[in-house]
């Protein structure tokens, strides 16, 4: 199973990913997890990455393709993968397609979750990570409306897109999503 979850920051992809890896037995990979691992580990990557993402900016489409693409190359994917959080604009979309292209093994699904955004403000600053301030909280919603958005085109005109309400407890949007999954 090779799927994407596709939303705003707060909409949920996480927590859904981590309920998904549980069931499904694939990995999950996270672009946010695997910057923060490396800004913590003091890499050379996450000194590149630190000041977009305490910005509420995206990192560069090199670094994080760069990133995916050694990431998918490890055994854990060899069963398919849930990619949360990736890919966030045009670029990284093309990238990833060009790069499964080339392993033969294509993404099958997108799932979107659809949030509103006061809701999704409200739910950021209740988790209080260090860049959830307000301020970086409207910068990566309005980063997501003008770089990710068009994703949404991108992979409905593939026929891979999947809108889920992301309205409602875990369990129920979990469900939803299950409904979509290839088999
Ligand atoms: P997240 O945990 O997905 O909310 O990501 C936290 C921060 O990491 C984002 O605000 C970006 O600065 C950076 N980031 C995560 N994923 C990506 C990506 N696919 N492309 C660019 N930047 C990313």
């Amino acid at each position: 199973m090779r799927i994407a979850l596709f939303g705003a920051p707060g909409s949920g992809k996480g927590t859904q990913a981590e309920i998904l890896v549980a069931k499904h037995g694939i990995p999950q990979i996270s672009t946010g997890d695997l910057l923060r691992a490396a800004v913590a580990d003091g890499t050379e990557l996450g000194k590149q990455a630190k000041a977009a993402m305490d910005a509420g900016e995206l990192v560069s489409d090199d670094l994080v393709i760069g990133m995916i693409r050694e990431r998918l190359e490890a055994a854990d994917t060899a069963n398919g993968f849930i990619l949360d959080g990736f890919p966030r604009s045009l670029p990284q979309a093309e990238g990833l397609d060009d790069l499964l292209a080339s392993l033969e093994r294509p993404l099958q699904c997108v799932i979107h979750l659809q949030v509103d955004n006061e809701e999704v403000v409200q739910r950021l600053l209740a988790r209080g990570r260090g860049d959830d301030t307000e301020d970086t909280i409207r910068n990566r919603l309005s980063v997501f409306d003008d770089q990710t958005q068009p994703l949404i085109d991108y992979y409905r005109d593939q026929g891979k897109l999947e809108a889920v309400p992301g309205q409602g407890s875990v369990d129920e949007i979990n469900a939803r999503i299950e409904a979509h999954l290839p088999a």
